[in-house]
C-alpha cells in the first residue's frame, strides 16, 4: 500500500472516472472530490466494461478496476474493493463478500452461511467460534501512464446474531463496531460514516492526492 509520503503522486488533473458502475457510489465519491474543483464521469457513463474480479486481494481487485477504466478513458480513475473479513474464518469471505450473497444477493443467506461456518467449527483452526471481524475498503487512483497509488481502511468489530437493523446494508446486520452496541444496520448512517472502513480510506487518498499541498 502506498499512502503518505513524499512519493506519492497527487491528482494532478480536472476531470476523474469513477470505475464503479453503482450510481451510490459514484455519487458519493463525486461528492467528495467537487471541493477540490475535479469533475466526474462514471465508467458506465463512458461506456467502459466492467473487468473481472480476478485479484487474490482487495488491493489487487481495486487497482485492476481503476487501471482498466484509467487506461480506456486516458483519464484518472479511481475504483473501490470492500469486504468483511472474518479472521476465524480464515478471512471468509473477504474478496468473496458479494459474492457470498449469490447471483440474487441475499445477504440474509450469506449470513447464516457465517454463522454456520464458525458453528461448524471444521477451519482446522483453535478459535473457531471467535466472532471477531473486519471492514476493508482499499481505494485506486489508477494514472493511464499505469502508476497507482492505493489506500487502505478498516473497522474493527465482532459479528452478533441474529442480523438486527435494516439502516444498512450487506452484512451491517451483524456488525458491531468495537466501543458500540448497535450493529452498523441499526446505526444513524450518519454515525456509521464518521467510523467506517471506507471513509477511512477516503481520509488517506483525499490528505496525500486531493487536499492542498501544506
Ligand atoms: P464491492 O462493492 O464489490 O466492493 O462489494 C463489497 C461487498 O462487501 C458488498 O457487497 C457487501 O456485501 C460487503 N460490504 C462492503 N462494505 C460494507 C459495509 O459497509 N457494510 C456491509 N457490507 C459491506
Amino acid at each position: 500500500m502506498s499512502g503518505a509520503g513524499s512519493m506519492t503522486r497527487r491528482f494532478d488533473g480536472t476531470r476523474l472516472v469513477v470505475a464503479s458502475h453503482n450510481p451510490g457510489k459514484v455519487r458519493e465519491i463525486a461528492d467528495l472530490v467537487r471541493p477540490y474543483g475535479i469533475d466526474t464521469v462514471s465508467a458506465g457513463a463512458l461506456g467502459l466494461p466492467e473487468p473481472e474480479e480476478t485479484g487474490a486481494t482487495f488491493a489487487e481487485n481495486a487497482e485492476l478496476k481503476a487501471r482498466a477504466a484509467a487506461t480506456g478513458a486516458g483519464l484518472i480513475a479511481l475504483a473501490d474493493d470492500s469486504g468483511l473479513v472474518v479472521p476465524a474464518l480464515d478471512g471468509a469471505p473477504g474478496i468473496y463478500s458479494a459474492r457470498w450473497a449469490g447471483p440474487d444477493k441475499d445477504f440474509g443467506h450469506a449470513m447464516e452461511r457465517i454463522r454456520d461456518a464458525l458453528n461448524d467449527g471444521d477451519n482446522g483452526g483453535d478459535n473457531d467460534c471467535d466472532p471477531a471481524a473486519y471492514f476493508v475498503c482499499v481505494l485506486t487512483l489508477a494514472w493511464p501512464d499505469g502508476h497507482v497509488e492505493s489506500f487502505e481502511g478498516r473497522v474493527y468489530g465482532h459479528l452478533e446474531w441474529p442480523p438486527r437493523g435494516d439502516r444498512g446494508f450487506g452484512y451491517d446486520p451483524i456488525f458491531v463496531p468495537d466501543g458500540h452496541t448497535a450493529t452498523f444496520g441499526q446505526m444513524d448512517p450518519a454515525d456509521k460514516l464518521a467510523i467506517n472502513h471506507r471513509a477511512a480510506a477516503f481520509r488517506q487518498l483525499i490528505d496525500a492526492c486531493f487536499a492542498p499541498a501544506p
